[in-house]
């Protein structure tokens, strides 16, 4: 894959998705990161949105749910470049009916080399990064680039 520089701005696009035994964490995690998340544009799966928006008093904006879609709208618009980071709290202890959805998901940010936190401790140390506030170039696939190798 070649690479190509994608400028990212100070003012992140931050996804934030939790599964149901989850969201009770992703929730005291946002709120001890309140101040920091003031700062950037949050995004977030349908029942993980709504309950945030309530406990952050932020507007964040929601998606379908994650089990009718919402994971891939996410990872739609990171293939696009238009989200910066992606904290998913996945469930690792039950099984999910959307689970290809949340490989897809985190694949996809895989390939777009986004920064994610899967967990609390994760999500602390990005939330601690100077990157965080800071405009700054991330590498992404070079898609026209890539086209071209295609059609060799
Ligand atoms: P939800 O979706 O925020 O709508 O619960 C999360 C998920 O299960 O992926």
């Amino acid at each position: 894959m070649i690479y190509k520089e994608h400028n990212v701005s100070s003012r992140k696009s931050i996804a934030l998705v939790a599964h149901d035994n989850k969201k009770g964490e992703l929730v005291k995690w946002s709120l001890r990161h309140q101040e920091k998340l003031q700062g950037h544009e949050l995004y977030a799966t349908g029942t993980t949105g709504r309950i945030l928006e309530k406990e952050l008093s932020m507007p964040v904006t929601k998606f379908i749910s994650g089990p009718l879609g919402g994971d891939q709208q996410i990872g739609a618009l990171i293939s696009e470049c238009k989200l910066d980071l992606l904290v998913f709290f996945w469930d690792p202890f039950e099984p999910m009916p959307h689970d290809p959805d949340v490989k897809a998901l985190l694949r996809i940010a895989a390939v777009w080399n986004i920064p994610v936190a899967c967990n609390q401790s994760s999500a602390d140390y990005i939330f601690s990064s100077d990157l965080l506030g800071l405009s700054h170039n991330r590498q992404v696939p070079d898609y026209d680039s890539y086209l071209q190798q295609r059609t060799l």
